[in-house]
């Protein structure tokens, strides 16, 4: 921010039902203030007890998405990265569970002095001391938008919603704005779009004491001038603060779509932005990009979440942008783990020009990964695994290439007799520069290496062709590690080290000799890739599919 500015602050609320988008809204949004020239920061409260999503079911909660710093955050904040392109931290999510922990932590400390301890004002205060640590030091944003999670009319949304309604006084009406996202259902019995699910959602929020001053709302079709002045008049916002959100195929179409509304250029009025034109060639070229594949390529996912979606958002985008950089489209595969033997593999993947293994966690599934990379080692299929997709790929090159049947994963089998991973009994940290001892597995929350740490990559590699650079920063999330006893025994039979941490201790990237593309990292590069720059190892992977899909096969 320059010229001492004050960070401006927009807040995003729900109403009706959850899943409208939010995250995507506050994402889009932030885009298009961008391309005018000011600087985004968002930030998600969730009202969740979990201090962090970290041990949540991907089941429930869908992808763990990890920060630089280590974080381990919701989903949202994925989008938040891909749409803004600026990289989030730990501060950019807070839940109601860590708001909690910290007033607790201070009431056992005697910080409140005997006072009785209260959600207003203690845990009102705590949140709002998140928010406004946003607008800190020389590098706060312009604008800060929050994305309060949940939907309105929530119990454990409450404490939050207050402390918004506590800042826009102490802000003032200039420096805070509330936009509120509420769903307007098209009834095709009736022909016609129906206000009052929104009227009542306002209607909850008035009764905390919070006028929203946008309403946007999200639709299948495009709502009449007169439905929006009705929405307008029971809401008591401007007739030209409703807008449409309306259902679209390809969420980086939503920061045009809301540009054609009008819609940021009402926020930057509303909050007296010093904004430019906005610029949305880039947007524009992405669509274009988009819409204008010249070929198809079909990748299997193999694993074990594969019923919700949600679970490997990230994958999902970055492979979609690996197509928008190869000029293909991805057509996606999931394919359940659970059900993919040896016996199997080849007719379950039949159709795939390349197979992927993402992360995971639990023995739940393994052997069908494992069958699966076999099936594209010995097939010279493109093969991506991503942490215990790797992992996955060591034990199957140990079990079938080195004659190593009992090869597995510690995390697996804790007395098998080759544990090609394993739970290093010591533990480098590059961030203390220390060599501490694990206590494994007694705290499920936090004794993983997490965040971003730096690897070498070695020349002549598929990652070096990639990657074009010999030091690369990736994040992590996992407990256990390639065990280097194996290292040479590996390395005879093909296995190639492309990657290790800078000292050369632990090994981040293998590949296979004499085969078109076979890479498997120890990091998740989904969390980098963005729809403008597609991350260098998907955009290789989709590369090697497509040239598969053309029947051209390199290698042997
Ligand atoms: N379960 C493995 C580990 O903890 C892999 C983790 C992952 O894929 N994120 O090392």
């Amino acid at each position: 921010m320059k010229d001492g500015r004050r960070t401006k602050f927009i807040f995003v609320t729900g109403g009706v039902l959850s899943s409208l988008g939010k995250g995507l809204a506050a994402s889009s949004l932030g885009a298009l203030l961008q391309t005018r020239g000011l600087s985004v920061t968002i930030q998600k409260l969730d009202p969740y007890i979990n201090v962090d999503p970290g041990t949540m079911n991907p089941f429930q909660h869908g992808e763990v998405y990890v920060t630089d710093d280590g974080a381990e955050t919701d989903l949202d904040l994925g989008h938040y990265e891909r749409f803004l392109a600026v990289p989030m931290s730990r501060k950019n999510n807070t839940t109601s569970g860590a708001i909690y922990n910290t007033v607790i932590a201070k009431e056992r400390r005697g910080d409140y002095l005997g006072a009785t301890v209260q959600v207003i004002p203690h845990i009102t205060d705590e949140i709002k001391s998140r928010v406004l640590s946003l607008a800190e030091g020389e590098e706060a944003p312009d604008v800060a938008i929050i994305e309060i999670g949940g939907t309105v009319g929530d119990i454990e949304g409450q404490p939050f919603l207050e402390a918004i309604r506590q800042l826009r006084s102490e802000l003032g009406r200039d420096n805070c704005l509330n936009i509120h996202l509420t769903l307007v259902p098209y009834l095709r019995a009736a022909g016609e779009h129906k206000t009052k699910p929104t009227q009542h959602s306002v209607k909850e929020l008035l009764s905390i004491g919070i006028q929203p001053d946008i309403i946007l709302c999200r639709c299948e079709h495009v709502i009449p001038k007169e439905m929006r002045r009705k929405i307008a008049l029971f809401c008591n916002v401007d007739e030209d603060a409703v807008f449409a959100a309306v259902d679209v195929d390809n969420i980086y179409e939503v920061p045009l779509r809301f540009y054609g509304e009008g819609f940021d250029q009402k926020v930057a009025i509303m909050l007296r932005l010093p904004a430019r034109n906005a610029h949305l060639e880039a947007w524009e070229q992405l669509m274009k990009d988009f819409r204008d594949p010249k070929g198809r390529v079909t990748i299997a996912i193999v694993g074990k979440y594969v019923e919700l979606h949600e679970a490997y958002k990230s994958l999902h985008e970055a492979l979609v942008h690996a197509g928008v950089a190869n000029r293909v489209a991805v057509d996606l595969k999931y394919v359940n783990s659970e059900e993919v033997d040896p016996g199997n593999a080849a007719s379950v993947l039949a159709d795939c020009d390349g197979v992927l293994v993402p992360g995971g966690f639990g023995y739940r599934g393994v052997e069908g990964k494992i069958a699966a990379i076999g099936h594209a080692r010995t097939r010279k299929v493109p093969f991506f695994g991503i942490c215990l997709g790797m992992q996955c790929a060591v034990i199957e090159f140990a079990r079938n290439v080195a004659g190593l049947p009992g090869a597995n994963s510690e995390e697996f089998d804790e007395s098998a007799p080759d544990k090609v991973i394993y739970l290093m009994g010591e533990w480098y940290d590059f961030r203390s520069k220390r060599v501490e001892r694990r206590d494994a597995g007694s705290d499920k929350g936090g004794t993983m290496r997490l965040g971003s740490y730096p690897c070498t990559v070695a020349p002549g590699t598929l990652a070096h062709a990639a990657y074009g650079a010999d030091h690369v920063d990736e994040r992590h999330r996992h407990r256990y590690e390639f065990n280097n006893a194996y290292k040479d025994r590996l390395e005879e039979l093909g296995m190639r080290y492309s990657g290790t941490s800078p000292d050369g201790a632990l090994v981040e990237i293998v590949e296979l000799e004499g085969h078109p593309w076979f890479l498997g990292c120890q990091f998740h590069p989904e969390f980098k890739s963005r729809p403008m720059q597609a991350h260098p190892l998907f955009r290789e992977f989709i590369a090697a599919a497509v040239r598969r899909a053309s029947g051209e096969r390199s290698g042997t």
